[in-house]
C-alpha cells in the first residue's frame, strides 16, 4: 500500500460518491425545478461496481473515508445495501442527506454500517423551507433529524447554506435549534455552482459575519483546526456544544484538501469544480483489471488543481 499524492504534495484519502444525479428536492440554489436531464439507469455505476473502486482506494492507497452523497443518496434504490458493502473495507462510512425519507431509513442505514451523517436543513420556517427546496418537507426532515439522533449516529451535523436576503435572519435560530438538539450546526458560504444563477459575491454571508453575529448571542471559543476538515469550529462558553463555519469562498481550504470524486456515471473528479473528468465506468465494463483502473485514479489525481 502506497499514499495517493497530487502534484501539490497533498495526501488523496477521502472519496466523495455520487449515488445518484436525482432529487426529491429542487433546492434553488443546486437544481432547477424542471428540465434536468437525468441520467439512464444503465449508465448509472452498480453497487459492484462502486464496491470495486472503493476497494482499490481503501486497498492501495489506505484511503479512510467515504461520504455518499447526490443528487439524493437516500432516493436510491437499497441503499444500506450498498453501506454494508462499504463498511466491510472497515473505513468511515458517512452520508450527506436532506433527510426528507430519513424517518424510514436512519435505523437501517446504522444498522449497515453507516457511522456519520450530515443533515441540509437551511430554515426553519414552513413557507421559506417549500420556497428554498421548492417541497413542503419541513416536517419530514425535521422527524429525519430526530430520526439520526435516536439512532445513534456519531455524530449528526446540520448543513445550513446561508443566502444572504433568503435565510440569514435565521443564523441564531438555526445555532440555537442545534444547542437544544445537541447536534452541530454548519453554516455553509453560499457557492457559484453551475446549477443556479442566483450567485452574486453580494449573495455570500462570510464566515467573520457569521461568527459575529453569533458571538452577539453568545460566548464563543474557536476550536484548534484538524488536518482535511472543511469547517472551522468554535465552542459555546456555557457548554451547548459545537457550531462550525464552512468558508467556502471567504477562505477556501484547497491547500488542506484530501478528497477526489466519483460521480453517479463513474467519472472521477478531483475537485467540485473541476472541468476534467476521468472515465472510470468505461474502465470498469471494457474488463481492465485493478491495476488499470489504480493507474488511472493515479493519472487522475496528477491533474488535480491547488485550488478553484
Ligand atoms: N441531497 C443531499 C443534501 O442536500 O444534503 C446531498 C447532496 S447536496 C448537493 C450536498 C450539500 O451541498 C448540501 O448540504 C447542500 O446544501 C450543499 N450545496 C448545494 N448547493 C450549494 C451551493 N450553491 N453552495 C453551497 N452549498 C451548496
Ligand atoms: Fe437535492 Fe441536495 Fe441539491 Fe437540494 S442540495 S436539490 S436536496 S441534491
Amino acid at each position: 500500500m502506497g499514499d495517493l499524492v497530487d502534484p501539490f504534495g497533498r495526501v488523496v484519502r477521502d472519496l466523495r460518491i455520487s449515488v445518484t444525479d436525482r432529487c426529491n428536492f429542487r433546492c434553488t440554489y443546486c437544481m432547477p425545478e424542471e428540465g434536468v436531464p437525468w441520467l439512464p439507469r444503465t449508465q448509472i455505476l452498480t453497487f459492484e461496481e462502486i464496491t470495486r473502486i472503493a476497494s482499490i482506494c481503501v486497498g492501495r492507497y489506505g484511503f479512510t473515508g467515504i461520504r455518499l452523497t447526490g443528487g439524493e443518496p437516500t432516493i436510491r434504490a437499497h441503499i444500506t445495501r450498498l453501506v454494508a458493502q462499504l463498511a466491510e473495507l472497515g473505513i468511515d462510512v458517512a452520508m450527506t442527506t436532506n433527510a426528507a425519507t430519513l424517518q424510514h431509513q436512519a435505523h437501517d442505514l446504522r444498522a449497515a454500517g453507516l457511522n456519520r451523517i450530515n443533515i441540509s436543513l437551511d430554515t426553519l420556517d414552513r413557507a421559506k423551507f417549500q420556497r428554498m427546496t421548492r417541497r413542503d418537507e419541513l416536517d419530514s426532515v425535521l422527524a429525519g433529524i430526530d430520526a439520526a439522533i435516536d439512532a445513534g449516529f456519531a455524530p449528526v451535523k446540520i448543513n445550513a447554506v446561508i443566502e444572504r436576503g433568503v435565510n440569514d435572519d435565521e443564523l441564531v435560530d438555526l445555532a440555537r435549534f442545534g444547542r437544544e438538539r445537541g447536534v452541530e450546526v454548519r453554516f455553509i458560504e453560499f457557492m457559484p455552482l453551475d446549477a443556479t444563477d442566483e450567485w452574486q459575491r453580494s449573495t455570500v454571508v462570510g464566515q467573520d459575519e457569521i461568527v459575529a453575529r453569533l458571538s452577539a448571542v453568545w460566548d464563543l471559543e474557536q476550536v484548534p483546526a484538524r488536518g482535511a476538515a472543511p469547517a472551522d469550529r468554535w465552542r459555546y462558553l456555557d457548554g451547548g456544544g459545537l457550531v462550525g463555519v464552512i468558508p467556502t469562498v471567504t477562505k477556501p481550504f484547497c491547500g488542506d484538501c484530501d478528497r477526489i470524486r466519483l460521480t453517479a456515471d463513474g467519472q472521477l473528479r478531483t475537485c467540485l469544480f473541476a472541468t476534467d473528468e476521468f472515465d472510470l465506468r468505461a474502465a470498469l465494463r471494457s474488463g481492465e483489471s485493478d491495476d488499470q483502473i489504480a493507474a488511472r485514479i493515479e493519472a487522475a489525481v496528477g491533474t488535480k488543481w491547488a485550488g478553484h
